[in-house]
């Protein structure tokens, strides 16, 4: 974004010209586009699980309710809880990549493992999600890598599968190599994402708006950190998708032998 200001100096004498100033402002609009974003993002969003929470406590304190009943709003406070959790976490990730304060703790990382130890914690909550998770994989690769920074980066897209699959969906996630890179792959076989969505999808903020994203609900910001992420390992991300099929996240990240750690 460019700003451009003229004026015309007229000189005794005859001195003529134009004084022209052209100054870049994409900083200070993006900062101003982020803030109207978080602003809404943040109304709607803490909004909606407020509401549910408070309406299902006050529901369980005023009435006699039944076992089963019970059982059902804890789990929607449960989940309503989890989505706050999550939105808290990458609304400040988001406000510390800006300020550039995010620091890396790169160590020696088998991937393998840290892909199934997310994929356990997400097995272990089987009962809430109802989705089937599948690890297909017989390589170990090993990366240097920031292990929160990676935990967080294959969270946010199986959270992202899941969200955007239908109840007993499933999600197929492999680990592979080739020469030089480590590949994981995230498929989903759920709403999919429409073509004119490929080039922001990566964007603060951005989410594809339809009902069902609507229903959904996010703060278009997981993908924006993953982008991120992925960036400070000098890794790749992308996307492959068909509206109505489902989608596929692949991440490649460099290899790192083990003798050059
Ligand atoms: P959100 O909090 O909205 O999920 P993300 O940044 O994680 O934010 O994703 C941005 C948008 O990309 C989402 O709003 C959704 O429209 C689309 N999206 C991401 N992952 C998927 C997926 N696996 N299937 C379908 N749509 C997806």
């Amino acid at each position: 974004h460019l700003e451009v200001y003229a004026e015309r100096i007229d000189i005794e004498g005859g001195w003529k010209g134009v004084i022209l100033v052209i100054r870049d402002i994409t900083r200070e609009t993006e900062a101003d586009r982020l803030k109207t974003e978080l602003v809404s993002t943040v109304s709607h969003e803490l909004r909606t699980p407020l509401s549910s929470i408070y309406g299902f406590t006050e529901l369980m304190l005023n009435r006699e309710i039944d076992a089963i009943k019970q059982q059902k709003y804890l789990s929607t406070i449960h989940n309503e809880t989890e989505r706050l959790s999550n939105l808290v976490t990458d609304f400040l990730d988001v406000q510390r990549m800006q300020s550039g304060g995010q620091r890396y703790q790169m160590a020696h990382l088998d991937l393998y493992s840290i892909v199934d130890q997310v994929i356990g914690v997400y097995k272990a909550s089987n009962g809430l999600h109802d989705i089937q998770l599948h690890l297909l994989s017989v390589e170990r690769p090993a990366i240097i890598g920031d292990e929160t920074r990676i935990k967080q980066l294959l969270n946010n897209l199986v959270n992202n599968a899941i969200k955007y699959s239908p109840d007993g969906g499933q999600v197929d996630i492999t680990v592979s190599t080739d020469q030089e890179n480590a590949t994981i792959q995230i498929t989903d076989h759920g709403i999919g994402i429409p073509q004119y969505a490929f080039a922001h999808l990566f964007d603060k903020f951005y989410r594809v708006d339809n009902s069902d994203t609507r229903r959904i609900g996010g703060t278009g910001l997981g993908l924006s950190i993953c982008k991120e992420i992925v960036k400070e390992h000098d890794g790749v991300i992308h996307v492959e998708s068909t509206v109505g099929k489902g989608s596929t996240f692949t991440v490649a990240l460099p290899l790192h032998a083990l003798e050059n750690v």
